[in-house]
């Protein structure tokens, strides 16, 4: 699947946030937009440039300037730290995929600010949005969404064939050591078709972990699954985040699982109605 003569022009230049002065702690306080300093301020937290997401009075509509415009997100604030493993759960309508897809940078906010490794995402073009998708975020859906005529390694090599125009040995090497992370080295050939649904979704955790994002947004992805599978699944993004330090936001409706999070953010209605830290039991 490599094109070895264009790779050199298709090689996006490294992605600059991250480790560059603007995410540095130090300047965090000097950044902060406080003002106004009147009574019973600050309403929100200070800014925070270490933060992986940091969202302000997010607000996201569905066909603007339309008769049926309709507000989904009603001005969400919202931080995840780096290496935090998060729960968003609520009833079904309520906004979680339109909240995955904003911080996914698939869908534009319509107001507020979002920052991703302390980067302000509005107003960037649609190339910068790429780059930072490639270089911050992985996908996992609630269908596996694997391309049925290729190979498990090839699927999970694909984002970095997108991203980099090319796929190196050592990139093949990554997406092989994933695979066999996930418990998958002997389908490493094999079709989507010749896998069981949860083996499909762990191919589909690979491919979302081969460009070792600090984020990955996973929308209901044990929801296909059986039980036992889900479980597996589940157990594995655990694995990933605490030998890898990723970030995980993992939309579910089973409370069980919910329960297995760190931390629970729940949204009702286009709002958060609740945050909470849970403490685990130990691996
Ligand atoms: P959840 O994932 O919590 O079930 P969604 O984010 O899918 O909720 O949907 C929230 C609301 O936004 C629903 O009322 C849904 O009908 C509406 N919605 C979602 N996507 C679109 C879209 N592309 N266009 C218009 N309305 C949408
Ligand atoms: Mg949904």
């Amino acid at each position: 699947m490599s094109a070895p003569g264009r790779s050199q022009a298709l090689t996006p230049e490294p992605f600059k946030g991250e480790g560059s002065p603007v995410s540095a702690p130090g300047r965090s306080q000097a950044l902060t937009p406080e003002p106004f300093k009147g009574e019973g301020f600050p309403v929100s937290a200070p800014a925070d440039d270490t933060a992986l997401v940091a969202l302000e009075g997010l607000r996201k509509a569905y066909n603007l300037g339309r008769p049926n415009e309709a507000e989904v997100l009603h001005g969400l604030s919202l931080r995840i730290a780096r290496g935090e493993f998060v729960a968003l759960i609520g009833p079904s309508g309520s906004g979680k995929s339109t909240l995955l897809n904003v911080l996914g940078l698939l869908e534009p906010p319509t107001a507020g600010s979002y920052r991703l490794l302390g980067r302000e995402t509005a107003g960037l073009d649609d190339t910068a949005l790429t780059r930072l998708r490639g270089q911050a975020l992985g996908f996992v859906f609630q269908f596996h969404h694997l391309l049925p005529a290729f190979s498990a390694l090839e699927n999970v090599t694909l984002p970095l064939l997108m991203r980099d125009g090319r796929v190196d040995a050592a990139a093949e090497a990554r997406a092989r050591e994933l695979l066999a992370a996930m418990g998958l080295a002997a389908a490493a050939g094999k079709r989507p078709g010749e896998l069981s649904g949860g083996m499909q979704q762990r191919v589909a955790i690979a491919r979302a972990m081969v460009g070792a994002p600090p984020l990955v947004l996973a929308d209901e992805p044990t929801g296909n699954l059986d039980r036992h599978s889900a479980d597996e699944v589940f157990a594995l993004m655990r694995r990933l985040h605490r030998e890898r330090g990723t970030a995980f936001l993992v939309v579910t409706h089973d409370p069980g699982l919910a329960a297995r999070c760190d931390r629970v953010v729940e949204l009702v209605d286009g709002q958060i109605v609740g945050d909470r830290a849970q403490t685990q039991p130990g691996p």
